[in-house]
């Protein structure tokens, strides 16, 4: 076992076929996460619609909190005081937090990280809005913006995302990282490269203070992202720094792949980057659940994704099956006593109807969210445990042979 700290490390199970693929088991202080894994998220520290226990039911190893969220209600200090954020949510397996600095961005730079966004012609830093504009300003230090919820103003730089992260206590906490848009120049991305390895490396040393200095507690493990856009140099430079760095006496437990990405660029990204990534380290894709995305994630060497899409778009009616997305709010689905998918084996489909679903949502029934919830994390948990076992059962043939069959019937003839 590769370990980089006591009661962390990571364990390659498989390798899938000559390729950067594999599973793998990583090792937290809660527990163990069999890899390739899809982690739902509970931005404010619950996924909405679902307890736990459900998520624990249908099969989800692991869950992801929101830093930026958390830090501005109830504050780092009150989930500190719970015992970190698995006691406060009642969550006993692993926890990750991601360093807020998406968050923080996003809300600043007015975009949202949409995939196949059209950007032809957008490579303009001016497109963003002017910086008056904005509720986030970076500097090279750090970045200022207001909160979403009261417009107070606040600060994140490297050494207070790590401070929140600890106070947080998650398992596996990421390096506070700037997110560039497809929008910003290639010289502005250029500039963020820089200024997000000088962000790990300050990072590094942080989480390296506040682990001796909160001696006692269980471990928590640090994960550099990297970020570089679409750009392959920028990219496998990126990653490149944040391997060489070391600082403390420690370097990254595990590397985020994060950032602009087109869905036509996925597999060719994660593949750039984790060619330059240790292969005894794990890897996690920031915000991928599409099911062509997560084939493609997984067979360029990805270990672990998350995602809101599942909850977020269970609340506005849509629903994965096997045969495709659909939405169960529309009038087609009025009378359709059958179940969300009949391939489908959790306890939503094992028991409620698409007619009962269809009305629950379009009553505004809090029961309709948490149905169509459960289905959604169950069906994404599913499918990337599934490619975990067709690549320890068959090797890259078995992996090929799931990946054709459920594309070609998900997407149609
Ligand atoms: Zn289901």
């Amino acid at each position: 076992m590769g370990s980089t700290g006591a009661g962390f490390g990571f364990e390659v199970r498989a390798r899938l076929g000559a390729g950067a693929g594999r599973t793998g088991v990583i090792v937290t202080p809660h527990g163990r996460i069999a890899t390739p894994a899809f982690v739902p998220v509970g931005t404010a520290a619950a996924v909405k619609g679902a307890t736990p226990e459900q998520m624990a039911a249908l099969g989800a190893q692991a869950l992801l909190a929101n830093a930026y969220h958390l830090y501005l209600r109830p504050g780092a200090d009150v989930v500190e005081q719970a015992g970190g954020l698995g006691a406060f949510m009642n969550w006993a397996g692993p926890t990750f937090t991601d360093s807020g600095g998406f968050q923080v961005l996003s809300l600043g730079a007015g975009f949202k990280k949409v995939l196949a966004m059209d950007t032809a012609g957008l490579a303009d830093d001016q497109v963003i809005a002017k910086r008056s504009e904005r509720l986030a300003a970076v500097d090279e230090d750090g970045v200022t913006f207001r909160s979403h919820l009261d417009g107070s103003r606040h600060r994140f730089t490297p050494e207070v995302s790590m401070g929140v992260q600890h106070r947080l206590g998650a398992d596996i906490i990421f390096a506070f990282d700037e997110c560039t848009t497809l929008m910003n120049t290639r010289s502005y991305q250029e500039r963020s490269v820089a200024r997000t390895q000088a962000w790990a490396e300050r990072c590094l040393a942080e989480h390296a203070r506040l682990t001796e200095s909160r001696a006692g507690l269980p471990y928590q493990a640090l994960f550099g992202v990297v970020q570089g856009a679409q750009f392959e140099d920028l990219r496998r430079g990126a990653a490149r720094g944040l391997v060489r760095l070391a600082a403390g006496g420690r370097e990254f437990d595990g590397y985020g792949i994060g950032g602009a990405l087109v869905k036509e660029n996925l597999a060719a990204i994660v593949g750039w980057v984790c060619a330059e990534l240790p292969w005894a380290k794990p890897r996690h894709l920031l915000g991928i659940s599409e099911v062509d995305d997560l084939f493609a994630a997984v067979a360029a060497g990805a270990d672990t994704f998350d995602c809101v899409a599942p909850s977020r778009l269970a609340r506005h009616g849509g629903v994965y099956s096997a045969d495709g997305r659909y939405n169960v709010t529309r009038a087609r689905f009025a009378r359709d006593f059958g179940p969300l998918d009949a391939d489908c084996d959790c306890q939503t489909c094992a028991g409620y109807s698409r007619a009962y679903v269809h009305h629950l949502l379009r009553s505004r029934e809090l029961l309709g969210y948490t149905l169509a919830t459960i289905h959604n994390e169950r069906f994404t948990v599913r499918l990337v445990d599934s490619m975990r076992a067709a690549i320890e059962s068959g090797g890259a043939a078995g992996f090929d042979r799931l990946r054709d069959r459920f594309l070609s019937r998900y997407f149609g003839p």
